[in-house]
């Protein structure tokens, strides 16, 4: 059968947070033919344009394959050393904080815990940041405001077992192919009905019952409306309330300013009807998933808006059960291993917190350090700004490429380029951030490297190596420890291989069950200690917690949340609209994000000529009425001008978008495209919460041009 055949080595899909298996197969002309993996349970054998594509970007060309100081071309050894001796004089003559990194969720979990491992274990700063800020950090908070650990509860199968689903600020379709095609085959096969609440009438609306065009940034007048209509209904689970969380009284105070579904209109531009619609299917459908995504978290309420869907679904006990659960989609493909092993300023690793003494010292001990990082770092935009006024002098960038994906993309160049020592390691020998970089460093790309990623599901999968490496490249985690090693640590990263730190990492996860005594805490991998090779190459995708062999499918289901006294949280959240509003200059709302087809700077799907085919150019989504009013034709460039910038599109008029609001793609750079890139025009708003920044609420003008 398909699955028997050895020249198909399984692996995991390069692109989104579904995490998809793959079976790739080098073809005689060494390129890679790819299938999707029947056997993995997050996709059964399916995968989408992208994952179907990945052969098509699997090249040498265009790789960056030796390192290089100061533009010439030099030996690992010289390269490795130039980075050690000037991060170690840095923070002798600086301090700990004056350096920093930047890395990425495209990291796999094993390079993300050893880079995470040097700076907040050795180095002694938690100035350590990553893409997954622009992500999930939102979320991230929100699951440790109401659950006690981030969490997602629920499974993929609960999209199929529910009989509601609300994807909210997630265009599945797009963004999470494959988990849309499994929700489509379900509404199928047993009708579920589909609420899909987002200012755009997205492609995932071909399968809603009921769209909700909500105004950008309303989603908490929404759901604290919901929560309070559940009150005055008595449709709130009273038992479950009472014996499993806390602050339900508060939090529903605050939403009772939406009591009246007309105030709910107001603050959300929705139709009555369609609101009591919404809310009467909530009510009446006790299994509901709600789908979130980057709608909710990049937005400067992004932390209260996840917390205000979680309220909704813990009030009526939809936490962690079969088909009913709120349920956080992630966007990259190792969103989550970064965030287990405290990928983020603000964390640490396995779950654990800064400012908890006894868990310092477990970590202390785990990883034989006296130099523990004792307090968060600068969370991404804050960090940019320590370069920019001078406190931090060494920035080392991985696997992300901040020039161009960062708001206010233009201060970011010029950050960059103040910056007085830029590394950027990286599989390619151009993007914008290498522009920048002193010494850059040649890491090996998907098919190249080896390790675990963790999918939105909390499900582990292997990526296994399938092509040689072209040049001198080298994984992440090797780079760092040598690096780490030539600072002065040799002991503690003399890894031999990725099984190395994922045994470590493993035996890291111990941890978290011996501290916060009252309750265990959810992560944990114990059932998987002390791997052999064998093991680890065979290694089956199989969900976290792994305990006693063991792994309960769901989380929370029982009641018994990570918090120190076992009970979920409700926040207490208040609607806030967007921090920038519209004037009489900016008149139009700008929402961005992705296409069908291209991912992040399309540093590799652009090199698929078969994606590259449709939405070759960058596009400004823009209502006919509005693109009338300003004498803009369908076709043609449009300029769109925010507080800080300008850019060139080319217009795309279309009623998906509402009046008064236009979007744009992400991907377009300076390296791919002259015009188009939406981060200059974007300023940089955060949540107050997560250090999110806003990504969806923009004033713009658009003129013709
Ligand atoms: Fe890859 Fe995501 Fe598509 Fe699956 S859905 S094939 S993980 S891009």
């Amino acid at each position: 059968t398909k699955n028997n055949d050895s020249s198909w080595i399984k692996s995991t899909c390069a692109y989104c947070g579904v995490g998809c298996g793959i079976e790739a197969k080098v073809q005689a002309n060494g390129k890679l033919e790819v299938r999707g993996d029947e056997e993995h349970p997050a996709n059964l054998g399916k995968l989408c344009s992208k994952g179907l594509k990945l052969g098509e970007t699997v090249t040498t060309q265009g790789r960056m394959l030796s390192p290089s100081v100061h533009g010439e071309d030099c030996s690992w050894d010289h390269a490795l050393s130039h980075v050690a001796s000037t991060f170690s004089d840095t923070i002798a003559k600086y301090g700990q904080d004056s350096v920093a990194f930047y890395v990425s969720g495209q990291l796999l979990t094993e390079d993300y815990y050893v880079v995470n491992k040097l700076m907040k274990g050795f180095i002694g700063s938690a100035n350590i940041d990553t893409n997954s800020r622009l992500c999930m950090a939102s979320s991230v908070v929100g699951h440790k405001r109401a659950f006690g650990e981030d969490i997602v509860p629920g499974n993929y199968e609960d999209l199929e077992l529910a009989n509601l689903v609300i994807l909210t600020g997630s265009n599945l379709a797009w963004c999470h192919p494959v988990l849309y095609q499994r929700l489509k085959a379900a509404k199928a096969r047993h009708g579920t009905k589909i609420v899909v609440i987002d200012p755009r009438e997205t492609a995932s609306c071909e399968i809603a019952d009921l769209h909700l065009p909500l105004f950008p940034g309303s989603d908490i007048a929404l759901f604290n409306g919901l929560l309070a209509y559940m009150a005055k209904l008595n449709q709130i689970n009273q038992k479950y309330v009472e014996q499993h969380t806390e602050g339900f009284d508060e939090a529903l105070e605050l939403a009772k300013r939406f009591s009246n579904i007309t105030s709910v209109s107001l603050a959300t531009g929705l139709k009555t009807a369609d609101i009591e619609t919404f809310f009467q299917w909530f009510r009446s459908t006790p299994k509901t998933v709600t789908v979130y995504s980057q709608g909710v978290n990049q937005s400067t309420s992004g932390t209260d808006k996840v917390n205000s869907i979680l309220n909704c679904h813990i009030a009526t006990g939809r936490v962690g059960q079969p088909g009913s659960t709120p349920f956080s989609i992630t966007g990259q493909p190792n969103a989550m291993g970064g965030r287990e092993v405290g990928g983020l300023a603000n964390t640490l690793a396995a779950h654990m917190e800064f400012g908890n003494p006894e868990q310092s010292e477990l970590l202390s001990e785990f990883w034989e350090t006296s130099n523990l990082a004792t307090k968060p770092g600068l969370k991404a935009m804050n960090m940019f700004e320590a370069i920019e006024t001078g406190k931090i002098k060494a920035l080392w960038v991985m696997a992300t490429n901040p020039a161009v994906s960062l708001p206010e993309s233009n201060r970011i160049n010029a950050i960059l380029a103040s910056c007085p020592y830029v590394v950027v390691s990286d599989c390619v020998e151009s993007n914008d951030t290498l522009k920048y970089a002193h010494v850059r460093l040649p890491a090996q790309g998907w098919s190249e490297k080896s390790g675990t990623v963790t999918n939105s599901e909390r499900r582990i999968s292997r990526q296994r190596r399938l092509l040689p490496t072209p040049g001198m490249g080298k994984p992440d985690w090797w780079i760092v420890s040598e690096v780490a090693k030539k600072m002065g640590f040799e002991k503690q990263f003399s890894y031999r291989s990725e099984l190395d730190i994922f045994n470590e990492y493993v035996e890291q996860t111990r941890l978290g069950n011996e501290v916060g005594k009252s309750t265990a805490r959810a992560l944990t991998l114990e059932s998987l200690s002390g791997m052999t090779p064998e093991n680890y190459q065979s290694f089956a995708p199989r969900q976290w917690p792994a305990k006693d062999g063991v792994c309960p499918e769901r989380l929370f289901g029982d009641g018994n949340y990570a918090t120190p006294n076992g009970k979920g949280r409700f926040v207490a959240v208040d609607f806030k609209p967007p921090a920038l509003s519209l004037s009489e200059r900016y008149g139009l709302i700008l929402n961005s994000g992705r296409i069908r087809d291209q991912w992040h700077t399309m540093t590799r799907s652009g090199l698929s000529p078969s994606l590259s085919e449709n939405d070759s150019v960058p596009q400004l989504e823009i209502h006919p009425f509005d693109a009338a009013d300003r004498g803009i034709k369908d076709g043609h460039l449009a300029k769109v001008i925010s507080s800080i910038g300008e850019q060139i599109f080319i217009a795309k008029v279309t009623s998906t978008v509402s009046v008064g609001q236009c979007y744009a793609p992400i991907h377009w750079t300076h390296t791919n495209c002259s015009d188009g890139k939406v981060c200059t025009v974007i300023p940089s708003n955060t949540d107050p919460f997560s250090g999110q920044p806003e990504f969806k609420a923009t004033p713009i003008e658009v003129k013709s041009v």
